[in-house]
């Protein structure tokens, strides 16, 4: 299925909670969810009043979500479940640090992009270096220790600058070391459930695809 490539508000407003897909207008009034919290269209206002949700219609929504925040296709979405749920451990928190450790993610993290959205373009476009090589692909998993950094001649850009100076007024996560002067950073360890900063119920998608 292709990506979606609509209204980003339109997303947060099925969902009912802000995914954080348009940078800084998530932060500031302007935000749709928090001047319109229903879904958008003619019936969104009453959409689901006074119904009880089944189990499935949860766990749809929970991966419909989480899906949307990172801005991954359904095949791309249950591929990483897939090869996440492999590996030892909780599957559900297999898949937030595969999810986290996606390229464009961390690039995100690290404040060099506004948004996942943004940081997908800025990792396409070769503007980003994976251990001083060019690597244009926003899925491609970054393991601990290894360096990410905005090419040395993009860094002045003003995308690039505008991100970092927003971001510095955030709390950066702890499993990443940055260097905002350099628009340089590093994956210190996997990162913990505890340690990822998103709201999700990621059991419920672990449900839904064990079907
Ligand atoms: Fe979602 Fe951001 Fe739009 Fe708010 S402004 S609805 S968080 S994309």
């Amino acid at each position: 299925m292709a990506r979606y490539t609509g209204p980003a508000c339109r997303l947060c407003r099925r969902e009912g909670t802000k995914l954080f897909l348009k940078g800084t207008r998530c932060l500031t009034e302007k935000c749709a969810v928090e001047r319109r919290p229903y879904p958008a269209g003619q019936h969104g206002n009453t959409m689901g009043r006074g119904r009880k949700q089944s189990e499935y219609a949860k766990q749809l929504r929970e991966k419909q979500k989480v899906k949307r925040m990172y801005g991954l296709t359904e095949t791309q979405f249950r591929n990483t479940y897939v090869k996440a749920s492999t590996l030892p451990g909780v599957k559900g928190t297999n898949l937030l640090v595969a999810l986290e450790t996606r390229l464009d993610n961390i690039v995100y993290r690290m404040g060099f992009a506004a948004s996942r959205r943004g940081a997908r373009q800025l990792v396409r476009h070769g503007h980003v270096e994976v251990n001083g090589r060019k690597v244009d692909i926003p899925s491609f998993k970054v393991v601990p220790g290894m360096e990410v950094r905005v090419a040395p001649a993009d860094r002045e850009m003003t995308v690039v600058m505008a991100s970092i100076e927003q971001a510095s007024r955030g709390a950066p996560v702890s499993w990443l070391s940055i260097d905002s002067e350099k628009a340089a950073g590093r994956l210190l360890e996997l990162p913990t459930r505890d340690g990822i900063p998103v709201n999700a119920q990621e059991q419920l998608i672990v449900e839904l695809y064990s079907k």
